[in-house]
């Protein structure tokens, strides 16, 4: 997942456009680069009797390894992590490329890596994770964030869930397919790409716009952004529930630049910058933007309602309809910042920059909003209500980031090759379709048609998805091998949904 408050260091359209006329293309240029097959170091033959603990192990030292190539973004330096997954999937017999994306000149070297376990012709089912991750702070941590320890049963470190235990997930889910030699109805294709915390534009976003033919055939994708929770529900009823992302909000980042008089702050004068800008952010912040609930956050809590709080459970069932009823239902429920998200639009006020000393009213002052949309809205209709709202000629809008928000929807034989899992696995579980407020690299995929779900099978009770981004980040080894057993299990089934039987 990405944090809120990403490239805010960006700056402006402009200052973005020659950041990127600097960054260069590595070696290879664009070009793909086809890995040769038989590479020195296999990690692991395929062996046909190694059991599940051993693919729990195996997943584990490789996730150890991972962590240990650092590749907190900025600066990203994935080339090197890339280039050593793209090393296991060959010498495990899958085709494998190493693609060079753009990085900042002078800048570490960038790259994604892309796997193919060949099948018949039905739609490719793409397994998509990233290599960067956020920075941590070692001084707070229990473990070193970029030693990959293993103890107690788990994978400590930076991106042990977010998300090079997905890529690891991934991996060996193409390599126990291959290793089961049973071939499937279509390809399944692997891909780990960088720059996804900070907003993948130089690494998914970059490969959906420049290499589209990397996509071709590919009809289904999943990726980070939902999964299993354990543990949920009420003390009484805690049935797994399987959350399927099929939309997320957009993001629609604004930056303000108020102009005013500038000159000796002994003398303050009406007009200047700052106090300008504040009169504006006071406006904005105090702003209630209207309840929508669209199709599938209604859904959502639909299929919630039985495992909510007892008094909840009939509200959950009409949301949009106890909303607007309700007003103790809908006191509580906008008081969870969560739920709130999902139902409106909201603004965070983030940078803020002003002068650059005490005594001194400078011309311009600045503040970025980090807005999130709902499916449907545009960000340039919200800058101008932001506009509106502020009435204030002196002060300029510029869009810093938006994409549209686009739903996958739920009539799927992705979505019923899930359902199939759960239901065999845990006849309790609710299988929920879901809308999640934060975003992932998913939207780049939705725009070219691709069905794409956040999903990963993974159980993680709250308390351990809390340290994604967070202190101590951690995966359990069990919590490894299982998701890589349902990942081959939702391949298999999804060609018995596709076909019908
Ligand atoms: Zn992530």
């Amino acid at each position: 997942m990405s944090p809120s408050n990403r490239r805010g260091q960006r700056g402006s359209r402009g200052s973005s456009e020659r950041a990127r006329a600097r960054r260069r293309i590595g070696a290879g240029g664009v070009l793909v680069l086809a890995l040769a097959a038989g590479a020195a170091h296999a990690i692991w033959p395929f062996d046909r009797d190694r059991g599940d603990r051993d693919l729990a192990q195996t997943a584990a030292s490789l996730l150890s390894e991972a962590i240990q190539l650092r590749t907190v973004n900025p600066p990203g330096d994935e080339a090197r992590l890339a280039r050593r997954l793209a090393e296991v999937l060959t010498d495990n017999g899958i085709e494998s490329r190493l693609i060079p994306t753009p990085s900042v000149e002078g800048g570490p070297e960038r790259a994604a890596v892309w796997g193919r376990l060949p099948g018949g012709d039905r739609p490719a089912l793409l397994l998509l994770s990233h290599l960067d991750t956020v920075p941590a702070d070692a001084s707070e941590w229990s473990a070193d964030p970029f030693g990959g320890e293993i103890r107690d049963g788990f994978v400590w470190g930076r991106g042990a869930l977010d998300a090079k235990g997905v890529a690891v997930t991934h991996l060996l889910t193409l390599v126990e397919l291959a290793r089961s030699g049973q071939p499937l109805d279509r390809d399944v294709i692997f891909l780990a790409t960088p720059d996804e915390e900070t907003g993948g534009l130089d690494g998914a976003g970059f490969l959906a716009r420049e290499q589209p033919r990397l996509f071709d055939g590919v009809g289904y994708l999943l990726t980070e952004g939902g999964g299993i929770q354990a543990n949920a529900g009420t003390e009484n009823e805690r049935p797994e529930i399987w959350g399927i992302t099929l939309t997320e909000k957009a993001p629609c980042w604004l930056e303000l630049r108020a102009r005013g008089r500038a000159g000796h702050s002994s003398s303050p004068t009406p007009d200047a910058a700052v106090p300008r800008l504040i009169a504006a952010l006071d406006r904005i912040r105090r702003v209630e933007s209207p309840i929508k609930v669209s199709d599938e956050v209604a859904e959502m809590f639909r299929r919630l309602a039985p495992i909510a709080p007892e008094w909840d459970r009939e509200a959950f069932s009409d949301l949009a309809g106890a909303l607007e009823r309700d007003d103790a239902f809908r006191r509580r429920f906008l008081d969870n910042p969560g739920q709130n998200a999902l139902v409106r639009n909201t603004v965070s006020i983030t940078v803020l920059e002003g002068a650059p000393k005490t005594n001194v009213a400078p011309p311009i002052a600045r503040a970025h909003l980090d807005a999130r949309l709902l499916p449907g809205e545009r960000c340039e209709d919200f800058a101008r209500s932001i506009g509106k709202l502020i009435d204030e000629p002196e002060i300029e809008i510029e869009e810093l980031l938006s994409f549209p928000a686009r739903a996958s929807s739920a009539d799927s034989p992705l979505y019923r090759a899930i359902e199939s899992v759960a239901a065999r696995h845990s006849p309790e579980a609710l299988v929920v379709p879901r809308m999640i407020g934060g975003f992932t690299d998913a939207h780049w995929f939705r725009e070219l048609g691709i069905v794409s779900y956040g999903f990963v099978p993974r159980a993680v009770s709250a308390t351990e998805a809390s340290r994604v981004h967070g202190i101590d980040e951690r995966v359990r080894i069990e919590t490894l091998g299982r998701s890589i057993a349902r990942m081959v299990e939702i391949a298999r089934s999804l060609d018995v949904a596709e076909r019908g039987f």
